[in-house]
């Protein structure tokens, strides 16, 4: 093994220091532990303990976490208990390490960390106390964030006024009200009661509407003044749908998505089968279609498709488009999210209309207004990434969206007199 490629500290310790007698499997075996058995070896190193003293320092309180919701029960099994018979406890006396107290790191390396991309493309979790003291908002105003030496930055996604409020979010947007908030019950303690969270449109996207049983119009949930969720009911006819029967239809979705394993067809189905029961715009729907799009985009890159049929690329090209007013609205301002939307919708809709026009279905005047949309959505793509470092996932995707927008402005050249 090439021991440049990892800590000196850390080969010392399990070559020829107190770790030397401990089972070198146990990485391998329990892959879980990485992070916090990371930690412990930092705490063990005079030279980076004091690096991790304000992690150390944050309060917690394991009986708030000891009711086995939430991730505990999954600590214990992956992380706790391997570590605790695997003997490193007893060779790192000074730690005092019991299963609390290794229940306790898991906890604050959990709530304090971010999704990091490492050099090889791997996701890591970085841990940024600083950065998770940031108060928690279904609509964030700022955006996160980190260059090459893994330092934080964080920009103002929206103008903001002084005095605001600095926001992150630490759920995904592209969730219900229910299902953010279950998530940020279970991974920070938090009980959200942001104006996304008190708005039963969730800011107009009818994210988590229900098709109306009795008329035309849609079922909102009833949120009462302290943010709690309560049944469904339709604003036009008063009818009522109770919180169970939405939980249920929803967990019927949940486990069809499961079970579709990535096959078109069982998408589509699943679309015939609850599109008209949910408003267009709710959260499952956009899963289902987000999925077939990805679903035809792989097959248009593998050329599997027979033909680059141009009645799958409409389709892609209207299932992007559907994603982007809803992400807009949940995630204004500059937001990678909203860039990713617009760089699968440009990818789908410059496809499709080069086909339309090699196979002379549109004139050299409609392909021409096509490609100046497509320019102008790579334009705008391209600006919400500029915070973004060159050499990250996202400085990539920058990359990509210009030498599609290059391509697209040639082609405007040729055309567009
Ligand atoms: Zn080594
Ligand atoms: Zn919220
Ligand atoms: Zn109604």
């Amino acid at each position: 093994m090439d021991c440049n490629q990892h800590d000196e500290f850390e080969c010392e310790f399990f070559t020829s220091g107190a770790g030397k007698a401990l089972c070198k499997d146990i990485l391998v075996k329990n892959f879980g532990i990485c992070g916090l058995l990371k930690l412990l070896l930092l705490l063990e190193n005079p030279r980076t303990k004091g690096d991790c003293q304000m992690l150390i320092d944050v309060p917690i309180n394991l009986s708030d976490y000891r009711d086995g919701e939430g991730m505990w029960q999954e600590h214990e099994e992956l992380v706790v208990r391997p570590l605790m018979e695997s003997g490193l406890a007893d060779v790192l006396p000074t730690q005092e390490l019991t299963s609390d107290a290794l229940h306790a790191h898991c906890i604050r390396i959990d709530s304090n960390s971010f999704e990091v991309t490492a050099k090889d493309g791997d996701t890591l979790k970085g841990i940024f106390v600083w950065g998770a003291t940031l108060p928690h908002h279904c609509v964030p105003n700022t955006v996160v964030a980190l260059d090459e030496q893994f330092n934080m930055k964080l920009y103002a996604a929206v103008p903001l006024q002084p005095g605001d409020i600095i926001y992150n979010s630490y759920t995904n947007p592209l969730m219900g009200t229910s299902q953010r908030q279950h998530q940020l019950r279970l991974s920070r303690r938090l009980e959200c009661i942001c104006s996304r969270c008190l708005d039963p449109t969730e800011m107009g996207t009818h994210m988590s509407s229900l098709k109306c049983k009795e008329c035309p119009g849609f079922s909102v949930c009833e949120i009462d003044s302290n943010g709690k969720l309560g049944d469904w009911r339709c604003p036009d006819c008063r009818a009522l749908l109770t919180a169970a029967e939405v939980h249920e239809l929803q967990a019927a979705v949940g486990s069809a998505l499961v079970d579709a394993m990535g096959d078109l067809q069982v998408y589509e189905a699943l679309l015939t089968q609850y599109g008209p029961l949910l408003h267009p715009n709710h959260f499952m729907l956009l899963d289902i279609k987000q999925n077939i799009a990805s679903i035809l985009r792989a097959a248009a890159l593998m050329n599997s498709m027979d033909q680059p049929c141009k009645k799958l690329l409409a389709r892609r090209v209207e299932l992007c488009s559907d994603l982007l007013p809803v992400c807009r609205a949940v995630v204004p301002g500059i937001s990678k999210l909203y860039a990713i939307g617009l760089f699968e919708y440009l990818l789908a809709l410059v496809e499709l209309v080069e086909l339309q026009f090699a196979e002379s279905d549109l004139s050299k005047k409609e392909y021409v207004a096509h490609l100046r949309t497509a320019s102008l959505v790579a334009t705008e793509a391209m600006d919400l990434l500029r915070f973004e470092p060159e050499n990250s996932a996202e400085g990539y995707l920058a990359d990509r969206i210009s030498m599609e927008l290059e391509r697209i402005e040639s082609d405007l050249k040729k055309y567009g007199r």
